[in-house]
């Protein structure tokens, strides 16, 4: 048996509704610009739009119910609420969830000014919370589920999964267009307009009308 220098690696995982089993997580794609009043509230063109494709690490997931401290390097970490799609073999969708794309937006509004990736505002410590995921065959019609995003009890994000420039079909047809998708691969969706700032003590609650809800609290690191 081949002995590693290093322990490896933990699987991260995601709980299952109805099962005792986990999804173990792979890679984490996410879309950018998929709804267009987010487009424009960024200061893009909607017309113009065209789905942006990065990723994160599947280190950076958070479990629902759990507290974050506060990240380092920013002064305006925001949320952005998304649908969630877990996928299974064969570009089949295993289930589906609700999940916060938290973003370093000051970080990100440099990368951008200077043409450069945005990792360091998207794939950081924490920056995937992500609820249970609900298998497919349970998963109720979602064409046209409510999505939002709750601060302190305020709804800040309120949009509809109708919304979507791109559907998730279209997205595992672009995506997979690009690279062979494959069991335990995530996707996060884009968001909807409204999203916003984060302090230390902040509560958030995201829901997707039919899912499992994410749930996390910062505080102070
Ligand atoms: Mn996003």
């Amino acid at each position: 048996m081949r002995q590693y220098a290093l322990h490896p690696s933990p699987v991260v995982s995601l709980p299952i509704i109805g099962s005792d089993d986990h999804f173990p997580a792979r890679r984490i794609y996410c879309v950018g610009k998929n709804y267009k009043k987010h487009v424009a509230e960024m200061g893009g063109d909607p017309k113009k739009s065209s789905p942006i494709f990065f990723t994160k690490s599947r280190e950076t997931v958070v479990h629902s119910g759990h507290v974050i401290q506060y990240p380092p390097q920013t002064a305006d970490l925001h949320y952005e609420v998304e649908l969630l799609v877990a996928m299974a073999d064969d570009n089949e969708v295993f289930g589906y969830g609700t999940a916060i794309d938290m973003t370093r937006r000051d970080i990100q509004a440099v990368a951008k000014s200077k043409g450069a990736p945005w990792d360091m505002a998207k794939n950081f410590d924490h920056s995937a919370p992500c609820s249970a995921l609900l298998p497919t065959a349970q998963t109720p019609d979602l064409s046209h589920a409510n999505i939002r995003l709750l601060k302190n009890g305020k709804l800040m994000q309120n949009s509809s999964l109708d919304k979507m420039i791109w559907s998730v079909e279209d997205i595992i047809a672009h995506l997979s267009a690009s690279v062979t998708l494959c069991a335990g691969d995530l996707i996060m969706t884009g968001t909807p307009e409204g999203v916003g700032p984060v302090v230390a003590t902040d509560h958030l609650i995201g829901e997707i009308e039919g899912l499992p809800s994410i749930e996390v609290r910062y505080e102070d690191a």
